[in-house]
């Protein structure tokens, strides 16, 4: 790497920092369109370092902002300036995480978070985990142990069994699309209904796996999620447990949204009864704002991981003991990096200043809830305590204030769907934003709003 490389990415930062500020909403343009516009075709000869320079910031410019102070549409958004520093670290490094030989220190770094976040679920001494690119494949991952615990003949014979599995009608997509990935099909997950709140009913659960029993099923799986999608709903782990302790079943908690939370002194009993669970995964991408991707799985069943991921390959493994071979437990052979950067951002902000990061999101979206309480023209649909705020304005649909919002360049936000409504979704998960930003977005969405009002009656 050359000094100009150097120079180059330190351009390239500065220009992105740059953009994120004086334009940080992208105009939508059809791919078709956006093709058409930019030079995107690969070449036969080579370009030079200038127009190379050029055609790297045009691409920058024309990609959507998901680090500004007007990015509220997903479930991740912001920036945690060290985290991303060391994610660019981890890159001039490129180790890859299935051996110590080969990932030395990043190895023990990633055990030791994995060891903190089993000790914070409060599960027993020699639980385990590893990590996942991103929560989809950890949820996989927790729900193959399920399986495969149940059913330890399905590895090498396939299914021969009638296995079912419960999760409820607010949980992640990917539940439904693993559950066709392990063979167990979709037709064998149990979809149960949510309460007020979006949270599953246990005693529908209960009921359906009763059903079950009686037909001759197999049930093996209660699948729970903590911080729904849409709601930000959790489910009732403690009573789930119940039931899940009673039928001999594996939980597993998909606390991808909101397993962050184990870190905040103040709200972490959102998630008790955790340490019940068998497995649960967590997206640190999520509320602690690092760069994509930070996603664990934790068990407290190490026998498990190493029976669902383990295989022989004598040419990788070596040396040193299984703990300190993490390719021993994953999903896949090579995997880059993710622990570094989490662990460079715990470092640099301590326990306490994690603890903080979360407090300040319940912080936001409380002022956000106050705000659309405080103002008649708010419908709100959220219950208290919730990082996504569910809402409406003057009656007009939610699909036209966020496309339109967006279409002109004013900020990100999404739609969402629970029940019978439909409603803004503002996800309030950036901790580098503040009350001035949260309430400029209030006020934006209301000038909009009303500019687009006038602008109906007169036509
Ligand atoms: C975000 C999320 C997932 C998926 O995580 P990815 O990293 O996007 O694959 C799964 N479950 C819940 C509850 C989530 O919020």
């Amino acid at each position: 790497m050359k000094d100009s490389d150097i120079d180059l990415l330190e351009e390239l930062v500065r220009f992105i920092l740059k953009k994120e500020s004086a334009d940080p909403v992208i105009t939508p343009t059809p791919p078709d369109a956006l093709r058409n516009k930019m030079d995107l075709q690969i070449e036969e000869e080579p370009l030079n370092e200038e127009d190379l320079l050029d055609q790297i910031k045009s691409v920058i410019a024309a990609t959507p902002k998901t680090s500004s102070d007007k990015f509220f549409n997903q479930l991740f958004g912001g920036r945690n300036a060290k985290a991303a520093v060391a994610e660019m670290v981890t890159v001039m490094l490129n180790n890859s995480m299935y051996t110590y030989k080969v990932g030395g220190p990043m190895v023990l770094l990633e055990n030791e978070i994995v060891n903190e976040w089993c000790k914070l679920a409060n599960y027993p001494e020699g639980s385990s985990g590893t990590m996942a690119p991103g929560g989809s494949l950890s949820n996989f991952m927790g729900m193959i142990m399920a399986r495969d615990n149940k059913f330890p003949e399905i590895r090498s014979e396939g299914n021969q069994r009638m296995p079912v599995m419960y999760a409820s009608k607010e949980c992640h997509y990917s539940v439904r699309k693993n559950a066709a990935f392990m063979g167990i099909g979709t037709n064998n997950l149990r979809f149960v209904d949510t309460d007020a709140k979006g949270a599953l009913n246990p005693e529908q659960l209960e009921a359906m796996i009763l059903e079950d029993i009686d037909e001759g099923k197999d049930p093996f799986l209660v699948l729970g999620t903590a911080g729904t999608t849409v709601m930000g709903a959790v489910d009732p782990i403690d009573k789930i447990a119940d039931i899940t302790e009673k039928y001999n079943l594996w939980f597993h908690l998909d606390a991808a949204f909101y397993g962050s939370i184990l870190l905040s002194e103040t709200h972490r009993q959102k998630l008790k009864g955790i340490d019940r669970t068998d497995s649960y995964s967590f997206n640190a991408h999520k509320l602690f704002s690092i760069p994509l991707s930070c996603s664990f799985i934790l068990t407290k069943h190490k026998a498990c991981l190493y029976q669902s991921f383990n295989s022989k390959a004598d040419y990788l493994f070596q040396a040193d003991s299984d703990d300190y071979n993490p390719g021993k437990v994953s999903l896949q052979c090579g995997r880059r990096n993710d622990a570094f950067k989490f662990w460079v951002m715990w470092k640099s902000l301590g326990s306490k200043g994690m603890s903080d990061w979360i407090d300040k999101e319940f912080e936001l979206s409380q002022y956000a809830r106050e705000y659309v309480l405080n103002h008649p023209d708010y419908t709100l649909y959220s219950p208290e305590g919730t990082l996504t705020l569910c809402f409406n304005y003057k009656d007009i649909p939610p699909r036209h204030i966020c496309n339109a919002l967006n279409d002109e360049g004013e900020m990100m936000v999404g739609y969402g769907k629970f029940k019978d409504n439909e409603f803004i979704r503002l996800a309030i998960v950036n901790a580098t934003n503040d009350k001035e930003v949260i309430h400029e977005f209030f006020k934006t969405l209301e000038a909009f709003a009303n500019a687009e009002l006038a602008q109906e009656i007169e036509a």
